[in-house]
């Protein structure tokens, strides 16, 4: 491996920060890293930048470490943190977990990275950060040139697009109507120009949602809010950790499936999660019916049951929520296309409002605002338009009222390639090195994370994040970027080293 391979990293955020990582970790090389990367806020990304401490991570602090096989390295680093800023922000009363501020957790990207990069450099390596966009890209014969978006050109051995997901959605073409925020973040920006008494028209009923909910009643907001969305389906309520390994729905039986060519039916996946169930001696059909139970119940009600159950000693919901992130990527793969299209067509909504759940503290603030009036949370929605003299028209299935102003939340797919990278990822379509999945972001090899064009993988081109959820489902939270991080810093190092045992393996047309 003497021969200095260059690697590029497009996209500078928490995905780059786990691959950086997990290249540090391999101790391969030594080669370069060259990172683009426009935002001033460079290592955060879209969730972590400089923004009001309201808005908290979603996750434990286990769930949160960038780095492999090591899950306390973030609950160590904000333990340093608090001693040295004398304060504990963020411990949820009702789970006695720490959700921290997502601003914090910014800080814990960009203190790792910077380490990571130390590291490197310590082994050898070269580092270069570049604060451009990269526009282009094109996959010559044994290189993939980069092309930034003020010209300049560079070829690179290996090409890793970390480019994150898009922003929100304008689903009712509001954009430039006076009143309306089109991208909540930063919410401290966004809250400035809001009157206490005004009447918030919110789209969406995520996270985004919630973000924006807590931001205004954080400021002592005085004025009626109300959630406008198509289903109403809340995020679930994060409960209380108990510790458990899964045995059963696991990556490592997964994988053995993959290797044996094995396709996963629905029924199969059920016996096997039957197992997982079974041994703690949870309800799976208790899960099954909340899963089921999508848009028939008042949202409201789910929330304040999902709230009362935080200390629930079931473990059903528990086991969801870890299995999904952990193993969804490597179920994805095995499982029929029409499954697929299934599981995204009736499922998709609650699966994600299960498996990523707002802390109790979160959802007791939603709970006091809904109980006083001030928060009315408006299902079937139909048409927001703006009014003449100022202000929203709202119109639902049972209801229609006027907003003073409106903030957008509704969540881009997780597969939608975000503006700021749609001429690259055209470029490399385009070129034919890359080809766009059916349900959202690129063609990616299970094992390596290699964009594939008609089942090749190709060894010097890889996903990370947003870009592999069609192909892989759940790819964008910490615990996914940081196994498939490992994944990748394998694949790269075992080229670069003429040792590529993955070469034959992924022969895969995923749909
Ligand atoms: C508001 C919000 C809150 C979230 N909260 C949590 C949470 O609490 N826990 C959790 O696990 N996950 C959370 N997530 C999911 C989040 O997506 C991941 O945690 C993580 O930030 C994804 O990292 P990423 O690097 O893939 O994307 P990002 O962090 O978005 O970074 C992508 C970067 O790529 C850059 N980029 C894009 N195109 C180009 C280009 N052409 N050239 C160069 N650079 C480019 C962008 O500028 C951006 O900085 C949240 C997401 C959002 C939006």
């Amino acid at each position: 491996m003497s021969r200095g391979f260059s690697i590029g990293i497009v996209g500078g955020g928490a995905a780059a920060v786990c691959l950086i990582d997990a290249l540090a970790g391999a101790q391969g090389g030594p080669g370069s890293i060259t990172v683009f990367e426009p935002s001033p806020h460079l290592w955060r990304g879209r969730a972590y930048q400089p923004d009001t401490e309201t808005l908290r991570v979603n996750a434990t602090p286990d769930d949160m470490s960038v780095r492999a096989a090591d899950p306390g390295h973030f609950e160590r680093w904000l333990e340093t943190h608090d001693r040295i800023a004398g304060t504990t922000n963020g411990l949820d009363r009702w789970s006695g977990v720490r959700f921290a501020p997502r601003t914090v957790y910014g800080d814990y990207l960009e203190q790792s990275a910077c380490t990571a990069l130390a590291d490197l450099r310590r082994q050898g390596w070269q580092v270069n950060l570049i604060g451009e966009s990269v526009e282009a890209a094109v996959r010559t014969a044994d290189e993939v040139v980069l092309r930034s978006g003020r010209g300049n050109v560079r070829p690179f051995d290996y090409v890793a697009l970390c480019v994150g997901g898009d922003s929100p959605e304008d689903t009712y073409g509001l954009s430039g109507a006076p009143g309306f925020t089109a991208d909540p973040y930063p919410i401290l920006g966004t809250l400035q120009e809001i009157d206490a008494d005004d009447h918030i028209g919110v789209i969406g009923s995520g996270l985004t949602s919630v973000d924006i909910i807590l931001s205004l009643a954080g400021r002592g907001h005085r004025g009626r809010i109300s959630l406008l969305s198509r289903s109403g389906v809340l995020p679930g309520v994060r409960q209380r950790p108990v510790p458990f390994e899964l045995r059963h729905f696991t990556p490592e039986r997964m994988g053995l499936l993959w290797r044996q060519q094995r396709e996963l039916s629905i029924e199969e996946l059920g016996a096997i999660m039957t197992d997982e169930f079974r041994e703690v001696g949870a309800d799976l059909r208790a899960v099954m019916s909340e899963l089921l139970q999508e848009g028939r119940e008042d949202p409201v009600d789910v929330l304040r049951r999902q709230f009362a159950d935080v200390d629930s000693p079931h473990m059903g919901l528990r086991i969801l929520r870890r299995a999904v992130p952990e193993t969804g990527p490597d179920v994805w793969p095995l499982l029929r296309a029409q499954d697929k299209a299934e599981v995204l067509r009736a499922h998709y909504r609650t699966v994600m409002s299960l498996c990523c759940p707002m802390p109790p503290s979160s959802a007791a603030v939603l709970l006091e605002l809904f109980g006083t009036g001030q928060l009315q949370s408006h299902s079937g929605l139909r048409t927001v338009a703006p009014r003449p003299g100022g202000g929203f028209d709202v119109v639902t299935e049972r209801a229609a009222f006027t907003t003073d102003r409106v903030i957008n939340a509704v969540n881009a797919a997780s597969g939608r390639i975000p503006a700021a990278a749609k001429p690259l990822v055209t470029s490399l379509v385009d070129g034919n090195a890359a080809r766009q999945h059916p349900h959202g972001g690129l063609h990616l090899a299970r094992a390596t994370s290699r964009l594939t064009v008609d089942g090749t993988p190709d060894p010097r081109l890889y996903g990370l994040g947003n870009i592999g959820s069609g192909s892989l489902f759940f790819t964008w939270g910490l615990p996914s970027l940081v196994d498939r991080s490992v994944d990748i810093a394998a694949a790269i190092l075992a080229h670069a080293s003429g040792l590529d045992a993955t070469r034959t393996e992924e022969v895969l047309v995923s749909t």
